[in-house]
């Protein structure tokens, strides 16, 4: 056994092609893309990955909240105490 740590992902799933990479592909530096052409794994991820709008946070399909600074807002799901939710946040100035 060993301690699990917290990976953050970001998706894109076209067709039957996941991209994935561990800081926001859309952001400019994303680092290193993972690319897959696998069908049943795409209708899975896409399945897994579908948002509901949580207080203003917008879901899946939704445009994202631009931040004062004029980056695009983040969604971040916090599973455990003591901050647990569902919140939106700039990378950039941390609001
Ligand atoms: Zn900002």
């Amino acid at each position: 056994m060993h301690p699990l740590k917290r990976c953050r992902e970001s998706l894109v799933i076209s067709d039957s092609v996941v991209w994935a990479a561990q800081a926001p592909i859309l952001g400019g530096t994303q680092g290193l893309l993972l690319r897959t052409d696998h069908s049943a794994l795409a209708q899975a991820v896409r399945r897994q990955s579908l948002r509901r709008s949580v207080r203003g946070v917008p879901g899946t399909g939704q445009h994202p909240e631009r931040c004062g600074c004029g980056s695009l807002r983040i969604r971040v799901e916090i599973a455990g105490e003591p901050k647990a939710g569902v919140y939106s946040e700039c990378r950039k100035c941390g609001r």
